[in-house]
Protein backbone atom coordinates (compact mmCIF):
# COMPACT_ATOMS: atom_id res chain seq x y z
CA UNK A 1 0.00 0.00 0.00
CA UNK A 2 1.35 3.47 -1.13
CA UNK A 3 2.09 5.84 1.90
CA UNK A 4 1.07 9.03 2.35
CA UNK A 5 3.24 10.82 5.33
CA UNK A 6 2.21 14.24 6.53
CA UNK A 7 4.25 16.72 7.46
CA UNK A 8 4.48 17.34 11.24
CA UNK A 9 2.09 18.80 12.99
CA UNK A 10 -0.53 18.00 10.24
CA UNK A 11 -1.56 14.78 11.81
CA UNK A 12 -3.68 16.85 14.51
CA UNK A 13 -7.29 17.18 12.20
CA UNK A 14 -6.63 14.02 11.00
CA UNK A 15 -6.91 12.76 14.79
CA UNK A 16 -10.03 14.60 15.86
CA UNK A 17 -11.26 12.78 12.39
CA UNK A 18 -11.55 15.62 10.12
CA UNK A 19 -11.21 13.68 6.78
CA UNK A 20 -9.73 15.75 3.85
CA UNK A 21 -5.80 16.18 3.60
CA UNK A 22 -4.60 19.34 1.85
CA UNK A 23 -2.01 19.55 -0.53
CA UNK A 24 0.25 21.56 1.95
CA UNK A 25 0.32 19.12 4.81
CA UNK A 26 1.34 16.01 3.14
CA UNK A 27 5.38 15.75 3.70
CA UNK A 28 5.37 13.21 0.39
CA UNK A 29 4.38 10.26 -1.34
CA UNK A 30 5.98 6.81 -0.51
CA UNK A 31 5.36 4.19 -3.50
CA UNK A 32 3.11 4.99 -6.22
CA UNK A 33 -0.74 5.55 -6.37
CA UNK A 34 -3.24 7.20 -9.02
CA UNK A 35 -6.21 9.25 -8.91
CA UNK A 36 -8.60 7.66 -6.75
CA UNK A 37 -5.91 4.60 -5.20
CA UNK A 38 -6.28 4.01 -1.63
CA UNK A 39 -3.29 5.09 0.43
CA UNK A 40 -2.25 4.69 4.28
CA UNK A 41 -1.68 8.01 5.99
CA UNK A 42 0.73 8.35 8.41
CA UNK A 43 1.86 10.78 10.84
CA UNK A 44 5.83 12.50 10.75
CA UNK A 45 6.51 10.00 13.52
CA UNK A 46 5.27 6.76 11.53
CA UNK A 47 1.78 6.73 13.47
CA UNK A 48 -0.77 5.37 11.57
CA UNK A 49 -3.68 7.76 10.88
CA UNK A 50 -6.30 5.57 8.90
CA UNK A 51 -6.85 5.20 4.81
CA UNK A 52 -7.60 7.42 2.26
CA UNK A 53 -8.75 8.23 -1.31
CA UNK A 54 -5.78 10.10 -3.26
CA UNK A 55 -6.30 12.64 -5.25
CA UNK A 56 -3.36 14.08 -6.95
CA UNK A 57 -4.77 16.77 -8.91
CA UNK A 58 -6.92 18.16 -5.91
CA UNK A 59 -5.95 20.71 -3.42
CA UNK A 60 -7.61 18.36 -1.22
CA UNK A 61 -4.85 15.85 -1.57
CA UNK A 62 -6.73 12.73 -0.07
CA UNK A 63 -9.76 12.13 1.85
CA UNK A 64 -9.85 9.58 4.44
CA UNK A 65 -12.38 6.66 3.87
CA UNK A 66 -11.01 5.22 7.85
CA UNK A 67 -9.57 6.29 10.76
CA UNK A 68 -8.86 2.49 11.66
CA UNK A 69 -5.14 2.01 9.51
CA UNK A 70 -6.52 -1.71 9.62
CA UNK A 71 -10.04 -1.17 8.00
CA UNK A 72 -9.85 -2.92 4.56
CA UNK A 73 -11.20 -0.53 1.87
CA UNK A 74 -12.91 -2.90 -0.44
CA UNK A 75 -16.92 -4.14 -1.61
CA UNK A 76 -17.58 -5.03 1.65
CA UNK A 77 -16.66 -1.46 3.26
CA UNK A 78 -18.86 0.08 0.89
CA UNK A 79 -21.69 -1.86 1.69
CA UNK A 80 -21.04 -1.66 5.30
CA UNK A 81 -21.23 2.36 5.58
CA UNK A 82 -24.31 2.47 2.74
CA UNK A 83 -26.35 0.41 4.61
CA UNK A 84 -24.81 2.30 7.97
CA UNK A 85 -26.59 5.83 6.10
CA UNK A 86 -29.36 4.18 4.90
CA UNK A 87 -30.35 2.73 8.79
CA UNK A 88 -29.50 5.94 10.07
CA UNK A 89 -32.65 8.11 7.95
CA UNK A 90 -34.73 4.60 8.87
CA UNK A 91 -33.93 5.28 12.19
CA UNK A 92 -35.81 8.75 12.24
CA UNK A 93 -39.10 8.59 12.15
CA UNK A 94 -39.73 11.89 10.42
CA UNK A 95 -37.27 10.69 7.28
CA UNK A 96 -38.94 7.09 7.14
CA UNK A 97 -41.41 8.43 5.15
CA UNK A 98 -39.87 10.49 2.72
CA UNK A 99 -40.16 9.75 -0.94
CA UNK A 100 -37.56 12.22 -1.40
CA UNK A 101 -34.25 11.41 0.56
CA UNK A 102 -31.08 11.81 1.00
CA UNK A 103 -29.63 8.95 1.78
CA UNK A 104 -25.38 9.80 1.76
CA UNK A 105 -24.46 13.31 2.44
CA UNK A 106 -20.65 12.64 2.07
CA UNK A 107 -18.36 13.26 4.45
CA UNK A 108 -20.60 13.58 7.15
CA UNK A 109 -21.91 10.17 6.52
CA UNK A 110 -18.21 8.58 5.89
CA UNK A 111 -18.50 8.49 2.39
CA UNK A 112 -16.54 11.72 1.17
CA UNK A 113 -17.36 12.96 -2.12
CA UNK A 114 -20.60 10.46 -2.41
CA UNK A 115 -24.10 12.38 -2.92
CA UNK A 116 -26.86 9.93 -3.14
CA UNK A 117 -30.47 11.20 -2.82
CA UNK A 118 -33.74 8.97 -3.35
CA UNK A 119 -36.91 10.06 -5.35
CA UNK A 120 -39.12 6.93 -4.78
CA UNK A 121 -37.63 3.42 -6.53
CA UNK A 122 -34.51 5.70 -8.29
CA UNK A 123 -31.75 7.01 -6.70
CA UNK A 124 -29.39 9.94 -7.84
CA UNK A 125 -25.79 9.09 -7.45
CA UNK A 126 -23.13 11.90 -7.55
CA UNK A 127 -19.44 10.92 -7.35
CA UNK A 128 -17.87 14.52 -6.79
CA UNK A 129 -13.89 13.07 -5.75
CA UNK A 130 -11.72 11.02 -7.41
CA UNK A 131 -11.68 7.95 -4.34
CA UNK A 132 -15.92 7.95 -4.76
CA UNK A 133 -15.37 7.98 -8.90
CA UNK A 134 -13.01 4.40 -8.28
CA UNK A 135 -15.64 3.12 -6.12
CA UNK A 136 -19.04 3.61 -8.71
CA UNK A 137 -19.41 0.03 -8.34
CA UNK A 138 -19.20 -0.74 -5.29
CA UNK A 139 -21.04 2.18 -4.09
CA UNK A 140 -24.49 1.07 -7.22
CA UNK A 141 -24.26 -2.45 -5.70
CA UNK A 142 -24.17 -1.16 -1.97
CA UNK A 143 -26.83 1.26 -2.60
CA UNK A 144 -29.19 -1.34 -4.96
CA UNK A 145 -29.26 -3.69 -1.44
CA UNK A 146 -29.89 -1.37 0.66
CA UNK A 147 -32.31 0.91 -0.41
CA UNK A 148 -34.38 -1.85 -2.29
CA UNK A 149 -34.42 1.10 -5.04
CA UNK A 150 -34.88 -0.44 -9.20
CA UNK A 151 -32.85 2.37 -10.59
CA UNK A 152 -29.70 4.18 -10.09
CA UNK A 153 -29.12 6.72 -11.99
CA UNK A 154 -25.74 9.10 -12.29
CA UNK A 155 -25.68 12.55 -12.46
CA UNK A 156 -22.20 13.56 -11.76
CA UNK A 157 -22.35 16.77 -13.48
CA UNK A 158 -21.77 19.16 -11.11
CA UNK A 159 -18.72 22.07 -10.94
CA UNK A 160 -16.69 20.43 -7.96
CA UNK A 161 -15.65 17.39 -10.44
CA UNK A 162 -13.62 19.81 -12.22
CA UNK A 163 -11.15 20.33 -9.39
CA UNK A 164 -10.31 16.40 -8.70
CA UNK A 165 -9.23 15.97 -12.81
CA UNK A 166 -12.81 14.86 -13.55
CA UNK A 167 -15.10 14.59 -16.56
CA UNK A 168 -18.76 15.13 -16.13
CA UNK A 169 -21.07 12.00 -16.45
CA UNK A 170 -24.34 11.02 -16.35
CA UNK A 171 -26.40 7.91 -17.18
CA UNK A 172 -28.26 4.87 -16.08
CA UNK A 173 -26.50 3.13 -13.67
CA UNK A 174 -28.52 0.17 -12.72
CA UNK A 175 -31.89 -0.39 -14.33
CA UNK A 176 -33.49 1.58 -17.10
CA UNK A 177 -33.50 5.31 -17.56
CA UNK A 178 -36.06 6.65 -15.14
CA UNK A 179 -38.63 9.08 -16.77
CA UNK A 180 -39.82 12.22 -14.54
CA UNK A 181 -40.43 11.06 -10.57
CA UNK A 182 -43.03 12.48 -8.78
CA UNK A 183 -42.69 12.43 -4.82
CA UNK A 184 -44.88 13.63 -2.08
CA UNK A 185 -43.55 16.62 0.62
CA UNK A 186 -45.87 17.50 2.99
CA UNK A 187 -49.26 16.45 1.06
CA UNK A 188 -47.65 18.47 -2.58
CA UNK A 189 -47.00 16.60 -5.37
CA UNK A 190 -43.86 17.62 -7.01
CA UNK A 191 -42.31 16.47 -10.59
CA UNK A 192 -38.65 15.33 -10.05
CA UNK A 193 -36.94 15.82 -13.68
CA UNK A 194 -33.94 13.63 -12.77
CA UNK A 195 -32.96 13.21 -16.52
CA UNK A 196 -32.82 16.59 -17.69
CA UNK A 197 -33.24 19.08 -14.65
CA UNK A 198 -30.72 21.94 -14.73
CA UNK A 199 -30.24 20.20 -10.93
CA UNK A 200 -29.98 17.11 -10.58
CA UNK A 201 -33.79 16.63 -8.60
CA UNK A 202 -34.97 18.90 -5.92
CA UNK A 203 -33.42 20.91 -2.58
CA UNK A 204 -34.42 18.08 -0.47
CA UNK A 205 -32.23 20.39 2.24
CA UNK A 206 -35.07 22.71 2.71
CA UNK A 207 -37.96 20.19 3.08
CA UNK A 208 -38.28 21.32 6.89
CA UNK A 209 -38.30 24.70 6.08
CA UNK A 210 -40.62 24.70 3.27
CA UNK A 211 -43.20 23.44 5.88
CA UNK A 212 -42.34 26.16 8.38
CA UNK A 213 -42.88 28.60 4.90
CA UNK A 214 -46.74 27.07 5.09
CA UNK A 215 -47.25 26.98 8.64
CA UNK A 216 -46.42 31.02 8.51
CA UNK A 217 -48.15 31.94 5.22
CA UNK A 218 -51.65 31.76 6.24
CA UNK A 219 -53.22 35.23 5.28
CA UNK A 220 -50.30 36.44 4.13
CA UNK A 221 -49.04 37.74 0.65
CA UNK A 222 -45.87 35.87 0.26
CA UNK A 223 -42.93 36.64 -2.28
CA UNK A 224 -40.55 33.64 -3.31
CA UNK A 225 -37.26 34.76 -4.90
CA UNK A 226 -35.00 31.88 -6.75
CA UNK A 227 -37.99 29.61 -6.60
CA UNK A 228 -36.91 26.69 -9.02
CA UNK A 229 -39.80 24.58 -9.57
CA UNK A 230 -41.74 26.04 -6.88
CA UNK A 231 -41.31 24.60 -3.55
CA UNK A 232 -41.54 26.97 -1.38
CA UNK A 233 -44.11 28.88 -3.34
CA UNK A 234 -46.60 25.98 -3.34
CA UNK A 235 -46.11 24.86 0.44
CA UNK A 236 -47.16 28.43 1.01
CA UNK A 237 -50.55 28.08 -1.07
CA UNK A 238 -51.14 24.96 1.06
CA UNK A 239 -50.90 26.88 3.92
CA UNK A 240 -53.76 29.33 3.11
CA UNK A 241 -51.27 32.37 1.64
CA UNK A 242 -53.32 35.50 -0.05
CA UNK A 243 -51.21 35.74 -3.11
CA UNK A 244 -47.81 34.08 -3.76
CA UNK A 245 -45.73 36.08 -6.14
CA UNK A 246 -42.87 33.35 -7.38
CA UNK A 247 -39.44 34.63 -8.93
CA UNK A 248 -36.63 33.08 -11.24
CA UNK A 249 -34.90 33.55 -14.26
CA UNK A 250 -34.73 29.98 -15.46
CA UNK A 251 -37.22 29.57 -18.00
CA UNK A 252 -37.06 25.58 -17.78
CA UNK A 253 -37.53 25.98 -13.84
CA UNK A 254 -40.73 28.23 -13.92
CA UNK A 255 -42.19 25.60 -16.39
CA UNK A 256 -41.45 22.97 -13.94
CA UNK A 257 -43.08 25.40 -11.02
CA UNK A 258 -46.15 25.23 -13.09
CA UNK A 259 -46.80 21.82 -13.64
CA UNK A 260 -45.70 21.16 -10.34
CA UNK A 261 -48.90 23.92 -9.56
CA UNK A 262 -51.40 21.40 -12.12
CA UNK A 263 -50.00 18.48 -10.40
CA UNK A 264 -51.96 19.66 -7.06
CA UNK A 265 -55.09 20.73 -7.75
CA UNK A 266 -56.25 21.18 -4.21
CA UNK A 267 -54.17 24.67 -4.16
CA UNK A 268 -56.02 27.68 -5.24
CA UNK A 269 -53.89 28.57 -8.37
CA UNK A 270 -55.34 32.12 -8.90
CA UNK A 271 -53.22 32.86 -5.61
CA UNK A 272 -49.91 32.11 -7.70
CA UNK A 273 -48.36 34.18 -9.86
CA UNK A 274 -44.82 33.37 -11.52
CA UNK A 275 -42.00 36.01 -13.03
CA UNK A 276 -39.28 35.01 -15.40
CA UNK A 277 -36.91 37.84 -13.80
CA UNK A 278 -34.19 38.55 -12.24
CA UNK A 279 -34.43 39.06 -8.61
CA UNK A 280 -31.83 41.78 -8.24
CA UNK A 281 -33.28 43.86 -10.86
CA UNK A 282 -37.06 42.50 -10.66
CA UNK A 283 -36.79 43.54 -6.14
CA UNK A 284 -36.15 47.02 -7.23
CA UNK A 285 -39.25 47.28 -9.52
CA UNK A 286 -41.22 46.27 -7.02
CA UNK A 287 -40.49 48.78 -4.67
CA UNK A 288 -40.47 51.17 -7.14
CA UNK A 289 -43.95 49.94 -7.99
CA UNK A 290 -44.78 50.47 -4.38
CA UNK A 291 -45.21 46.25 -3.77
CA UNK A 292 -45.52 44.92 0.04
CA UNK A 293 -45.11 41.74 1.22
CA UNK A 294 -45.97 40.18 4.56
CA UNK A 295 -43.96 36.97 4.03
CA UNK A 296 -40.68 37.15 1.58
CA UNK A 297 -38.79 34.12 0.97
CA UNK A 298 -34.96 34.27 -0.51
CA UNK A 299 -33.44 31.05 -1.08
CA UNK A 300 -30.79 32.03 -3.63
CA UNK A 301 -27.79 30.02 -5.61
CA UNK A 302 -24.31 29.36 -3.74
CA UNK A 303 -23.00 32.92 -3.93
CA UNK A 304 -19.87 31.85 -2.77
CA UNK A 305 -18.82 28.38 -3.37
CA UNK A 306 -15.83 28.49 -0.95
CA UNK A 307 -14.16 31.13 1.25
CA UNK A 308 -12.31 32.89 -1.80
CA UNK A 309 -15.46 34.20 -3.24
CA UNK A 310 -17.11 35.52 0.37
CA UNK A 311 -16.51 39.29 -0.34
CA UNK A 312 -18.38 39.25 -3.26
CA UNK A 313 -21.01 37.36 -2.19
CA UNK A 314 -21.62 39.13 0.96
CA UNK A 315 -22.66 42.18 -1.03
CA UNK A 316 -25.01 39.82 -3.31
CA UNK A 317 -26.71 38.71 -0.23
CA UNK A 318 -26.89 41.96 1.77
CA UNK A 319 -27.98 43.52 -1.48
CA UNK A 320 -31.02 41.17 -1.79
CA UNK A 321 -32.02 41.16 1.88
CA UNK A 322 -31.85 45.11 2.33
CA UNK A 323 -34.01 45.02 -0.48
CA UNK A 324 -36.15 42.28 0.83
CA UNK A 325 -36.52 44.23 4.27
CA UNK A 326 -37.52 47.37 2.34
CA UNK A 327 -40.37 45.57 0.81
CA UNK A 328 -42.11 43.78 3.90
CA UNK A 329 -45.07 45.52 5.76
CA UNK A 330 -44.81 46.32 9.24
CA UNK A 331 -44.93 42.63 11.09
CA UNK A 332 -43.67 41.04 8.15
CA UNK A 333 -41.61 37.90 7.65
CA UNK A 334 -38.33 37.19 6.03
CA UNK A 335 -36.83 33.76 5.33
CA UNK A 336 -33.59 34.05 4.50
CA UNK A 337 -31.04 31.16 3.20
CA UNK A 338 -27.16 31.29 2.14
CA UNK A 339 -26.20 27.63 1.24
CA UNK A 340 -22.59 28.48 0.23
CA UNK A 341 -20.05 26.83 2.09
CA UNK A 342 -17.94 30.63 2.30
CA UNK A 343 -20.61 32.16 4.63
CA UNK A 344 -20.09 31.05 8.14
CA UNK A 345 -23.52 31.53 10.29
CA UNK A 346 -22.26 34.10 12.13
CA UNK A 347 -20.89 36.11 8.86
CA UNK A 348 -24.45 35.11 7.76
CA UNK A 349 -26.08 37.10 10.57
CA UNK A 350 -23.81 40.04 10.15
CA UNK A 351 -24.64 40.96 6.36
CA UNK A 352 -28.38 40.16 7.50
CA UNK A 353 -28.27 42.99 10.44
CA UNK A 354 -26.45 45.38 7.95
CA UNK A 355 -29.11 45.08 5.23
CA UNK A 356 -32.04 45.80 8.00
CA UNK A 357 -29.81 48.69 9.46
CA UNK A 358 -29.06 50.18 6.06
CA UNK A 359 -33.09 49.40 4.92
CA UNK A 360 -33.88 51.46 7.89
CA UNK A 361 -35.77 48.74 9.85
CA UNK A 362 -35.65 46.82 13.21
CA UNK A 363 -35.76 43.20 12.57
CA UNK A 364 -35.15 40.44 14.72
CA UNK A 365 -34.33 36.68 14.63
CA UNK A 366 -36.86 34.45 15.12
CA UNK A 367 -35.70 30.95 14.18
CA UNK A 368 -32.23 29.76 13.10
CA UNK A 369 -32.85 27.55 10.15
CA UNK A 370 -30.81 24.78 8.28
CA UNK A 371 -30.62 21.38 6.26
CA UNK A 372 -33.41 18.78 7.33
CA UNK A 373 -31.94 15.98 9.26
CA UNK A 374 -30.87 14.05 6.32
CA UNK A 375 -28.06 16.32 5.67
CA UNK A 376 -26.61 15.84 8.97
CA UNK A 377 -23.13 17.76 10.02
CA UNK A 378 -20.43 15.30 11.16
CA UNK A 379 -19.36 17.26 14.48
CA UNK A 380 -15.76 16.61 12.93
CA UNK A 381 -16.89 18.02 10.00
CA UNK A 382 -18.29 21.31 10.18
CA UNK A 383 -17.98 22.05 6.43
CA UNK A 384 -20.65 20.47 6.17
CA UNK A 385 -22.94 22.80 7.63
CA UNK A 386 -23.47 24.88 4.40
CA UNK A 387 -26.95 25.49 4.64
CA UNK A 388 -28.02 27.89 6.88
CA UNK A 389 -31.14 30.58 7.28
CA UNK A 390 -32.60 32.64 9.49
CA UNK A 391 -36.32 33.91 10.32
CA UNK A 392 -36.81 37.29 10.77
CA UNK A 393 -39.96 39.75 11.95
CA UNK A 394 -39.63 43.16 10.85
CA UNK A 395 -41.23 45.49 14.12
N1 LIG B 1 -35.87 27.55 -3.33
C1 LIG B 1 -35.78 26.49 -4.31
C2 LIG B 1 -34.35 26.23 -4.76
C3 LIG B 1 -33.61 27.46 -5.29
S1 LIG B 1 -32.33 27.04 -6.38
C4 LIG B 1 -36.46 25.24 -3.75
O1 LIG B 1 -36.86 25.19 -2.59
O2 LIG B 1 -36.60 24.27 -4.50
C5 LIG B 1 -31.81 28.56 -7.02
C6 LIG B 1 -32.66 29.09 -8.18
O3 LIG B 1 -32.24 30.44 -8.41
C7 LIG B 1 -32.50 28.39 -9.52
O4 LIG B 1 -33.76 27.97 -9.94
C8 LIG B 1 -31.95 29.47 -10.48
O5 LIG B 1 -32.55 29.42 -11.76
C9 LIG B 1 -32.36 30.74 -9.79
N2 LIG B 1 -31.53 31.94 -10.03
C10 LIG B 1 -30.18 32.04 -9.96
N3 LIG B 1 -29.78 33.33 -10.11
C11 LIG B 1 -30.93 34.07 -10.26
C12 LIG B 1 -31.19 35.46 -10.41
N4 LIG B 1 -30.21 36.36 -10.44
N5 LIG B 1 -32.47 35.85 -10.51
C13 LIG B 1 -33.48 34.95 -10.47
N6 LIG B 1 -33.28 33.63 -10.30
C14 LIG B 1 -32.03 33.18 -10.19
Amino acid sequence: MPELILKPGKERSVMRRHPWIFEGAVAHLKGRARAGDTVDVLADNGRPLGRAAFSPQSQIRARLWSFDAEETIDHAFFKRRVAAAVAARAALPELREQQGLRLIHGESDGLPGVIADRYGDTVVLQLNSAGAEKWREAMVAALVQASGCARVFERSDSDVRGLEGLEPRTGALHGDEPGEVIIEEHGVRLAVDIRGGHKPGFDLDQRENRLLARRLAAGRSALNCFCYTGGFSLQALAGGAASVLSIDSSGPALEGARRNLALNPQLDAARAAWRDADVFEELRALKKAGARFDLIILDPPKFAPSAAHAERAARAYKDINLLGFRLLNPGGLLMSYSCSGGIGVELFQKILAGAASDAGVDARILRRLAAAPDHPVALAFPEGEYLKGLLCQVV
